[in-house]
């Protein structure tokens, strides 16, 4: 079985360390002897879904970026990564690709950037008198997952932006600690089919192992649905993740 890992506009969305996402997938893959394969797509590089198992992936970045590349995503590139997600495929989006990944993202100098509406959300800039959310997350995921857990996640969030979920949108966790899509609701991220979207930088997926092998079983399962993974080792990386979730829960 082969993973290949889609990272789109990986020299541009790659805030607070995302690109910890990608290396997290690969050594969890390979540690099970899946071969992966990275390719980065980026701006005119169009997306290529593959006959292996794929897994997408669009992570944070600043206003600037998110203007720089948003003519290419509104394009092919973002009928088909929403094609993707319709179809089941795998697809995680942080912060400013989870933006993205809504109607729209609306930067503080008024000018909505188009998104490609695989979630039912929007994002607002912040008021002025409202400040940047920032700090440490902790959720606890909405949905009991494959093995029946109901499991908390743990990260870091930066963004201006205020995320309003729509009617059809299904938040992907419930804020213990920190502030989530806006501060207000309690919600953190959004989650549809096999597509997940959320603020948690980090990077999210090195000390949420559970979350990573999710998204590598979610991939591989496209291609063959009997696929399972191995159980690793995870003392280093659940001793990350209480090590962060123990703090916050200290306050
Ligand atoms: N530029 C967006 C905001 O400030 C997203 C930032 C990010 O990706 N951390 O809300």
């Amino acid at each position: 079985m082969k993973l290949t890992i889609h990272h789109l506009y990986a020299d541009m969305m790659n805030l607070y360390g995302d690109r910890g996402n990608v290396i997290a997938i690969k050594k969890r893959a390979e540690w099970r002897g899946i071969a992966v394969e990275v390719v980065d797509v980026g701006l005119g590089e169009s997306i290529s879904p593959t006959s292996s198992a794929d897994l997408f992936l669009f992570g944070g970045g600043q206003d600037r970026e998110q203007t720089l590349l948003v003519e290419d995503l509104s394009g092919m590139k973002g009928a088909d990564l929403r094609a993707v997600v319709e179809d089941g495929g795998v697809v995680l989006g942080v912060c400013g690709g989870y933006q993205l990944m809504g109607h729209y993202y609306e930067t503080p100098e008024g000018q909505k950037l188009p998104g490609i509406g695989v979630f039912d959300m929007y994002t607002r800039p912040r008021r002025g008198d409202e400040a940047r959310l920032i700090g440490n997350v902790l959720a606890r995921v909405r949905a009991p997952e494959e093995d029946g857990v109901v499991h908390e996640v743990a990260g870091f969030e930066n963004h201006g932006g205020r995320t309003e979920l729509g009617d059809d949108a299904e938040p992907f966790a419930d804020v213990i600690v920190g502030y989530g899509n806006n501060g207000r609701d309690g919600t953190e991220g959004a989650r549809r089919l096999n597509a997940y979207g959320t603020y948690l930088h980090g990077s999210l997926l090195p000390k949420n192992p559970w979350l990573t092998d999710q998204l590598v079983l979610g991939a591989l399962r496209r291609v063959d649905d009997r696929a399972e993974l191995e159980p690793l080792d995870d003392s280093a990386e659940r001793d990350a993740f209480a090590s962060v979730a123990n703090r916050l829960r200290k306050g």
